[in-house]
């Protein structure tokens, strides 16, 4: 861990003792309400203006996400990572190493890389409500349920972050810069929802998300997504079959993704939920969950050592 997190945490757990979450540890950047990015509310929710409790990160997502509650939200261990968006706000995640296995699976679980995609956030915190104690857990993950925090709280939520930039095409993929741009431009029509970027990892978002996977060196990375309704998996390793109701159907090869960009060395599993605006019932989220630990520990070996040689370029 990097000395500034570290210190972070050392500093938030002097200070929270009951809450993981605090008006004062994670109020809302100054300048972000200043540039005018005030979020959406439910109807009951109060102005952000009237208290400062309104202005966290907390209560700025759960405004927008309407499946997730601020107890939800301020139970899920969330912390700070140091990285902040574009705009400034805060990329929060949650870490938890198994106290129970020396030689613990690395995961990496990303929700929200689309801005638009409201249930792949709603979806990771709802999990995170199920994760196991570290006590009795196998894995250790690295949970990040909102990578592209200034695209789901724009006035209308965008899939691109708030530069415009479709984060999931901005990762350093080979020939990126010939490679990304000419699919935008030939195979896109320069779709706005879709520019690449001027450069790889030119975004803080998925700057961040570069480096951390270099430094969590995740065994398994989990990108949630909507609405296409499949599961799609990039690896050595036995791909998945079925998740709940969701099937394997590989949905295509994109320069700049997430996964053309770490898939030849993790394995990269992309769970595409069938709603971009509404969470699968609670027992369909349940059984997705189930499946998807399962898959995890019969496929995922714990060692550093996953063939690498095997791996095919990625989707979405
Ligand atoms: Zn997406």
């Amino acid at each position: 861990m990097r000395p500034l997190n570290f210190l972070a945490l050392l500093t938030f757990s002097i200070t929270c003792t009951s809450s993981v979450f605090s008006a004062a540890a994670l109020a809302a950047p100054a300048h972000a309400a200043a540039h005018g990015h005030a979020p959406a509310h439910k109807n009951n929710a109060p102005a952000a203006s009237n208290t400062a409790n309104a202005r966290t990160p907390c209560a700025r997502l759960t405004a927008r996400l309407q499946s997730v509650t601020p107890a939800m939200c301020q139970n899920s261990q969330l912390v700070q990572s140091g990285a902040r968006s574009r705009q400034g706000f805060p990329i929060l995640t949650r870490q938890q190493a198994s106290t129970s296995k020396k030689d613990s699976v690395r995961v990496l679980l990303i929700g929200g890389i689309h801005g638009d995609e409201l249930s792949a956030s709603s979806a990771v915190f709802q999990w995170m409500q199920w994760l196991p104690p570290a006590d009795s857990s196998p894995l250790h993950w690295n949970i990040v349920p909102v990578l592209n925090p200034d695209g789901m709280l724009a006035a209308k939520p965008r899939r691109v972050n708030a530069n415009g930039v479709d984060l999931n095409r901005n990762f350093p993929t080979p020939r990126w810069n010939v490679e990304a741009q000419r699919y935008w431009v030939s195979k896109t029509g320069r779709d706005p929802r879709r520019f690449p970027g001027s450069s790889p990892l030119s975004e803080p978002e998925s700057r961040w998300l570069s480096e951390e996977i270099k430094r969590f060196k995740p065994q398994l990375i989990i990108s949630v997504h909507a609405p296409f309704g499949v599961l799609d998996f990039d690896g050595p390793v036995d791909p998945p079959v079925r998740f709940g109701a969701l099937r394997l159907a590989p949905i295509g090869v994109y320069p700049g993704s997430l996964g053309a960009y770490s898939g030849n060395q993790v394995p990269v599993l992309t769970i595409e939920l069938p709603s971009a605006g509404r969470l699968p019932d609670q027992a369909e989220m349940r059984r997705i969950w189930q499946d998807m630990l399962k898959w995890i520990e019969q496929n995922i070996p714990s060692s550093n050592q996953v063939a690498m040689a095997s791996a095919r370029p990625n989707a979405h």
